[in-house]
């Protein structure tokens, strides 16, 4: 990233299984940046919710629950990483459990509301700033600096999760995971507060054939082509 840059926001959104997550990561390494995971906020609340016993449709006590027990990253970490009440909680929130209550968590207002605000106290703290998740351009960072919403087809989504959890050693069969994918699109797209849409003005990229070195290298030369404007 350029010096003497103030700040800089670059908001990648999109469903399950685009390859925001790792897409994020890479970009914001080769930009020298801080890079946000906001699903492992939503998913840090549904482990709140399991894990002592909250119900996940109740928004206003679990939003108390989160200012009470604190979610937090630690930076100092790469990628940082996801702490409830102070425990590291990195692995957790992968956790299939966890996948399937999220969406019902993240529908609730009083909690996108709490987790919207840390949002922005972390972007003020971390200026220059790669922010992924399904609302960063058109809710919580209208205002930022280049936009990107990524698309991908259904099967190729489900193919790269499940890599991605036998990876870390889980057993999982092909058509739960389409089936949590799908019905996380369901409920993410279809609820009232901070659904998943495309944000106005954002650069669409449908990541279905590309590597994520194709994906990469294609918003880095968006990002400087918006630094030189
Ligand atoms: O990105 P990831 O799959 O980890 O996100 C988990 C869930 O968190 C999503 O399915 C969605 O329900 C919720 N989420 C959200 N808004 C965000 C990020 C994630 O509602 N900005």
């Amino acid at each position: 990233m350029q010096n003497g840059t103030k700040g800089f926001v670059i908001t990648i959104d999109g469903a399950a299984g685009t390859g925001k997550s790792s897409v994020a990561r890479e970009l914001a390494h080769r930009l020298g940046t801080d890079c946000l995971d906001t699903g492992a906020m939503y998913r840090a609340v549904a482990v709140l919710a399991i894990d002592f016993g909250l119900d996940p449709r109740g928004g206003e006590a679990l939003a108390l629950a989160i200012r009470e027990k604190g979610i937090r990253f630690d930076w100092n970490d790469d990628p940082p990483t996801i702490l409830l009440g102070g425990e590291d909680i990195a692995r957790r929130v992968r956790d299939l459990d966890v996948s399937g209550v999220v969406s019902i968590v993240a529908q609730q207002p009083e909690i996108r509301e709490v987790l919207v605000e840390q949002q922005r106290a972390i972007r003020e703290l971390h200026p220059l700033l790669v922010t992924e998740g399904r609302d960063q351009g058109s809710v919580v960072f209208p205002d930022a600096n280049v936009r990107f919403f990524l698309e991908a087809e259904v099967a190729e989504r489900t193919r790269r999760r499940v890599k991605q959890l036998r990876d870390a050693g889980n057993t999982v069969q092909d058509k739960e995971i389409q089936l949590d994918i799908e019905s996380r699109d369901k409920l993410d797209s279809s609820r009232a507060d901070g659904p998943l849409i495309c944000p106005d003005g954002a650069i669409i990229i449908n990541t279905s054939s590309l590597s994520k070195e194709e994906v990469v290298s294609t918003m880095e030369s968006e990002v400087h082509s918006r630094l030189q404007a």
